[in-house]
C-alpha cells in the first residue's frame, strides 16, 4: 500500500494527497505534518520507513467538507485520491495487493465548485499572467460560473505596466494566480506570493496555448471569437491546461472567452476602492461598504454582476445609457416590479449548478434547480413579452428577450421526471418519480414484490420453528438473514433448511437457499433500477450541457434584469434618480446624498442633509474648508460614489445629477489613524499622492481629503499648496480638495478654476452645531477646541487649550508682519552685470579668458544675489 501511495504522491508533489482508505482520507509523511497543523487534528504514526515512524493523520470521508475549506483557504492544493475498484471487482480479477486508486480531482483555491466552499455573491477567480515581447496580459476564469475573460494590461515600454497589473489584480481579488517559473518577480507584489502557483515555462508556449483554446471551443481559428493579443492567448491557454490537470481531464463549461479592453472601464485603483469603502469598510468587513448598502439584487448571479460593475464601472456612454433605458422603461410603463422580483428570487444559482454538471459533479438536485430556475425564467420571459407591448422597448431589453426565447420543454420534462425532494448524490438512485419510466417501475415493483416475499418467508419460518420472535433482517456483512435469540440456536440447527452463519451473545443468524435466491433477485432488480435512474440522469445532464451556451446567456440576461429591477425599486423607495450622463467635463449634483450614511441613518431614523456639488469646465477644483466633524469627508466621498454608481449604470442618491464620464477616479485620505499602520504615514501619503499626480488626466475625478496632514504644519501646507497648483495648472482633473489649512483659500485669487467652499457650523452658547451643509466661501475658524469639548475632553484641558491658542495667534500676528518683508535685488548692479556680459564675443574667447570671466562672475554674484529683506 505504501508503494502505491508513494507512486501516486510522486505525481502530485505540489498537493496534499488525500488518500482514501475505507471511510477515511489519510495523509502521510510531510503532508500529514502540514495538514495536522493546519487542521489542528491529531498526528499519529503508521508503520516505518527507513527505520523511522511514518507520520499519519486522517479525516473521515463523510466530513471532508468541513476540513477542505480550511486547507484551501490557507492556499494549499488538495489531490483527492479515491478507490477506483470495489473489493468484488478486485476478487473477480484475482488481484492481490491494495485496491486500485486514482487521483480524481485536485482541489485548489481557484478551481472550487462546491457551494459550501464558495461565497454566494462573490466570484472566485483563477488568473494567469503572461509576458510576451515585453507586454503583460492576463486571463481569468471563474470555474464555478463559467466566466472567462482576458485583457492586455500594458504594451511594451509602458512604464505603468506594473502599476496597472497590480491595480487590476488587487481589484479583482484573485484566489490563485498562475505564472511561469521564469517570470520576472519584480512585477509581483508581496501580497500575492502565497497564492502564486508557478508553472513550467513550457506551458507558456504560444502555439500550444493557441491549440488548447481552439480545441476547447472546437474551432480552427480564433477570429470568430474575438481579437486577442498573443499574450492573452498564452494566459488563456495556460488556464485551460491547468484546469485539465486539476480536474483530471474534465474541463468545466466555460462561456466564450472575451477579450476586454482596459480602456473601456472607469479605472478605480485599489487604494481608492479601499478609501471609498466600496466592497469593504476600513476594517475589512462588508458592513457599511457601498456594495452592502446598495445590493438589493435577488439572484446570486445578479449580485456577482453588480460587484463587477461597481469595481469596474463602464467608460462608455452607450453601455450606460442602455441600462438607464431599461430602468426608465420599467418605471415609465407601470411594470409590476414586485412581481418580477418575486420571480427572480426563485431563480437559484444556475451557473454554479451548470458548472458542477459539466465536471460530472452534478447531483439530481442540480438538475432540479436548473430546471425549476429556468421555468421561472420562462415565466419572466412571458410576462416581459406581454409587458413590452406597452411601449417601444429599449435595445438592451430586446436582446435580453432574444436570449430568453428558447425551447423550455427539456426543463419541464426534468421537473416532471424528478421527485420534489431529491438526494444529493445520484449513484444511490431514488430520485425519479414512479410512473415516469415503465422499465424502472417494473424493476421497482419487482423489488417491492420480493420484499413482500421476504415478509411471507418470515411468517412461514416463524410458524415452522414455532419461534414467534424470528425475524428476517439485513446487514452489510451477511445481507438478508434469519435471526433468532441465542436460546433458540440449537432448535433451529436441527432443521436442515437453515444454514448457520453467525452466533453472537444475543443472536444466532442463519440463511436458507430460498432466502439467498430472493436476495439475488432483489439485488438484481435494485441494480437494474439504479442503472436506469442513472441513465436518465446522464441523459438529462447531457441535454442540459448541450444547452449550456444558451443557459449562460440566460443567466447574463437575468442578472441584467435583476439589477434593472433593483434600481427601478430604488428609484421608488430610495428616491434615487437617473443621472444625465455625457462626455462633458461636469459633475453637477443637486441635493446629493451619501448612499451609505443615508442608508445607515434611515435605519436609525436620522435624516441626512443633502448637498449640491457644481463642478464643471470653468470651476473644476473645489477647495473645501471647515472644522473636523463638519462633514467634509462625507461630502467628498458621496460625490465620488455617485459618479461611480452612475457609470456602473445605476441611479444615484440625488435630486438631479449631470455627470460627464470619468476615465479614472482617485480618492486619498491624508494619513489618519485608520490607514496608518507601522510605516511612515507621511511616506504612504506622498507615494499615493505621487501616483495621482503621475497618472490622472483631465478626464479624471480626484478626491483629496486632508492631504499633507502627516507632516509638520508648514511642510504639509506647502505640499498641499503645491499639489493644488499642479493639479490646476498642469493636469486639470475635476477635483474636490478638503483641508483644514485655511491658508490655502488665498489660492482662489490666482487660480481661476478653483473656488472655495465651506461646511457651515453655527456657534451657540459657546458651543458649535454642525449644519452639514456646504456653502460658498471659506471657513474662518478651526473650532478644534469645540470638537474636543464635544468629545468629552475635561473642561480644564479645553480651557487651557483655548488660552494657548490665543497666545499662539497673537504671536502669529507678529510673525506675519515679519513675513511681509520683501525679497529685493539691487537693480543698478544687475544693469552693470548685464553690460559686462554683453561685451563678450563668445566665438572669440580663449579658455583662459572664459575661466577668468567665470571667476569674476562668481564674485559679482555674491555681491548682487544676496537676498535682502527690506523693512
Ligand atoms: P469631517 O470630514 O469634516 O471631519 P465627516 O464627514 O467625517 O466630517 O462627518 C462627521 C460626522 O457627521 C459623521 O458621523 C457623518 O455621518 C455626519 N455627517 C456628515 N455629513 C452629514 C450630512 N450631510 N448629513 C448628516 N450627517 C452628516
Amino acid at each position: 500500500m505504501m508503494e502505491q501511495y508513494l507512486s501516486i504522491k510522486n505525481r502530485y508533489k505540489d498537493s496534499l494527497l488525500f488518500y482514501r482508505m475505507g471511510d477515511f482520507y489519510e495523509l502521510f509523511f510531510e503532508d500529514a505534518i502540514i495538514a495536522s497543523d493546519a487542521l489542528d487534528i491529531a498526528l499519529t504514526k503508521r508503520g516505518k520507513s527507513n527505520g523511522k515512524d511514518i507520520p499519519m493523520c486522517g479525516v473521515p470521508f463523510h466530513s471532508a467538507d468541513n476540513y477542505l475549506p480550511k486547507l484551501i483557504k490557507k492556499g494549499f492544493n488538495v489531490a483527492v485520491c479515491e478507490q477506483t475498484e470495489t473489493v468484488e471487482e478486485a476478487k473477480l480479477n484475482l488481484k492481490k495487493g491494495p485496491l486500485k486508486r486514482e487521483v480524481v480531482r485536485i482541489i485548489s483555491p481557484g478551481t472550487l465548485t462546491e457551494d459550501n466552499l464558495l461565497q454566494r455573491k462573490n466570484n472566485n477567480y483563477l488568473g494567469a499572467i503572461s509576458i510576451f515581447n515585453g507586454s503583460i496580459s492576463v486571463a481569468w476564469v471563474d470555474v464555478s460560473t463559467g466566466y472567462f475573460k482576458s485583457r492586455l494590461i500594458g504594451k511594451e515600454n509602458d512604464l505603468n505596466q506594473k502599476q496597472l497589473l497590480t491595480n487590476f489584480m488587487l481589484r479583482k481579488d484573485f484566489s490563485e494566480i498562475l505564472i511561469s517559473d521564469d517570470m520576472d518577480m519584480d512585477y509581483i507584489i508581496d501580497e500575492w506570493h502565497p497564492i502564486l502557483k508557478k508553472q513550467s515555462p513550457s506551458l507558456f508556449h504560444y502555439q500550444s496555448c493557441f491549440d488548447q483554446i481552439c480545441s476547447y471551443y472546437s474551432v480552427v481559428s480564433l477570429e470568430g471569437i474575438g481579437s486577442f493579443s498573443k499574450g492573452e492567448i498564452i494566459a488563456a491557454g495556460v488556464l485551460l491546461s491547468y484546469l485539465k490537470l486539476t480536474q483530471c481531464g474534465k474541463i468545466p463549461f466555460l462561456s466564450m472567452i472575451k477579450s476586454e479592453n482596459i480602456n473601456s472601464f472607469l479605472e478605480i485603483d485599489y487604494f481608492t476602492q479601499k478609501s471609498l469603502e466600496i466592497l469593504k469598510n476600513l476594517s475589512g468587513n462588508s458592513e457599511g461598504s457601498l456594495i452592502s448598502s446598495i445590493d438589493e439584487t435577488k439572484t446570486a448571479s445578479g449580485a456577482r454582476l453588480l460587484r463587477q460593475r461597481i469595481i469596474e464601472p463602464f467608460y462608455d456612454l452607450n453601455l450606460i445609457q442602455d441600462r438607464y433605458d431599461v430602468i426608465n422603461w420599467i418605471l415609465g410603463n407601470n411594470i409590476d416590479i414586485n412581481n418580477y422580483q418575486n420571480c427572480l428570487k426563485a431563480i437559484p444559482d444556475l451557473e454554479r449548478s451548470l458548472s458542477r454538471i459539466s465536471l460530472l459533479r452534478g447531483s439530481p438536485r442540480d438538475l432540479l434547480l436548473i430546471s425549476k430556475g429556468l421555468l421561472n425564467t420562462k415565466e419572466i420571459f412571458e410576462n416581459l413579452t406581454l409587458d413590452q407591448q406597452k411601449n417601444l422597448k429599449p435595445k438592451l431589453l430586446n436582446s435580453i428577450l432574444d436570449s430568453l426565447k428558447i425551447d423550455y420543454s427539456l426543463f419541464l420534462n426534468i421537473t416532471k421526471a424528478l421527485k420534489s425532494e431529491v438526494p444529493l448524490i445520484a449513484k444511490e438512485g431514488g430520485f425519479i418519480k414512479d410512473g415516469f419510466n415503465a422499465e424502472l417501475d417494473f424493476f421497482r415493483n419487482l423489488r417491492n414484490n420480493e420484499l413482500n416475499q421476504i415478509m411471507k418467508l418470515q411468517r412461514k419460518y416463524s410458524e415452522l420453528t414455532k419461534i414467534s420472535s424470528l425475524k428476517i433482517k439485513h446487514n452489510r456483512m451477511l445481507g438478508y438473514h434469519v435471526e433468532v435469540r441465542t436460546i433458540h440456536d440449537q432448535s433451529i440447527r436441527n432443521i436442515d433448511l437453515f444454514i448457520h452463519r453467525q452466533t453472537t451473545a444475543q443472536a444466532s443468524r442463519f440463511t436458507t437457499n430460498e432466502l439467498v435466491d430472493i436476495e439475488t433477485q432483489i439485488l438484481n432488480s435494485f441494480d437494474k433500477a439504479i442503472k436506469i435512474e442513472l441513465e436518465i440522469f446522464n441523459n438529462f445532464a447531457n441535454q442540459i450541457l448541450q444547452k449550456g451556451k444558451e443557459i449562460l446567456k440566460i443567466v447574463n440576461s437575468i442578472s441584467e434584469l435583476d439589477i434593472s429591477f433593483m434600481v427601478a425599486s430604488q428609484s421608488v423607495f430610495r428616491n434615487y434618480v437617473c443621472p444625465n450622463i455625457s462626455n462633458d467635463k461636469i459633475l453637477e449634483i443637486t441635493g446629493g446624498r451619501h448612499p451609505v450614511v443615508e442608508h445607515q441613518m434611515r435605519l436609525t431614523q436620522g435624516s441626512f442633509i443633502s448637498n449640491d456639488c457644481k463642478l464643471n469646465n470653468k470651476d473644476f477644483i473645489w477647495l473645501i474648508t471647515g472644522p473636523n466633524m463638519a462633514g467634509k469627508s462625507t461630502f467628498l466621498r458621496q460625490n465620488a460614489l455617485i459618479a461611480i454608481m452612475a457609470q456602473a449604470g445605476l441611479f444615484v442618491p440625488a435630486k438631479k445629477a449631470k455627470i460627464g464620464l470619468f476615465d479614472k477616479i482617485f480618492s486619498r485620505v491624508g494619513a489618519s489613524d485608520d490607514l496608518a499602520r507601522g510605516q511612515s504615514t507621511f511616506m504612504i501619503e506622498m507615494i499615493e499622492t505621487s501616483l495621482i499626480l503621475n497618472t490622472s488626466t483631465e478626464k479624471s475625478l480626484v478626491i483629496l481629503d486632508e492631504i499633507g496632514r502627516g507632516t509638520s504644519t508648514f511642510d504639509g501646507l506647502a505640499i498641499a499648496w503645491s499639489v493644488l497648483e499642479y493639479l490646476h495648472e498642469k493636469i486639470k482633473p475635476t477635483t474636490l480638495f478638503a483641508t483644514h489649512y485655511h491658508e490655502l483659500t488665498v489660492l482662489k485669487d490666482n487660480l481661476n478654476n478653483l473656488s472655495c467652499h465651506r461646511m457651515s457650523v453655527k456657534e451657540w452658547n459657546n458651543s458649535i452645531i454642525f449644519m452639514h451643509k456646504i456653502l460658498d466661501g471659506e471657513a474662518d475658524k478651526s473650532y478644534g477646541i469645540h470638537v474636543a469639548k464635544l468629545a468629552g475632553i475635561p473642561s480644564e484641558v479645553t480651557e487651557g487649550a483655548a488660552k494657548i491658542l490665543s497666545d499662539l495667534q497673537n504671536k502669529n500676528q507678529t510673525k506675519k508682519s515679519y513675513s511681509k518683508e520683501v525679497f529685493t535685488i539691487n537693480l543698478k548692479e544687475v544693469e552693470n552685470f548685464l553690460k559686462e556680459f554683453d561685451k563678450i564675443d563668445v566665438d572669440d574667447i580663449s579658455p583662459r579668458q572664459s575661466l577668468d570671466f567665470l571667476y569674476k562672475l562668481k564674485l559679482k554674484r555674491q555681491g548682487i544675489g544676496k537676498s535682502k529683506f527690506k523693512k
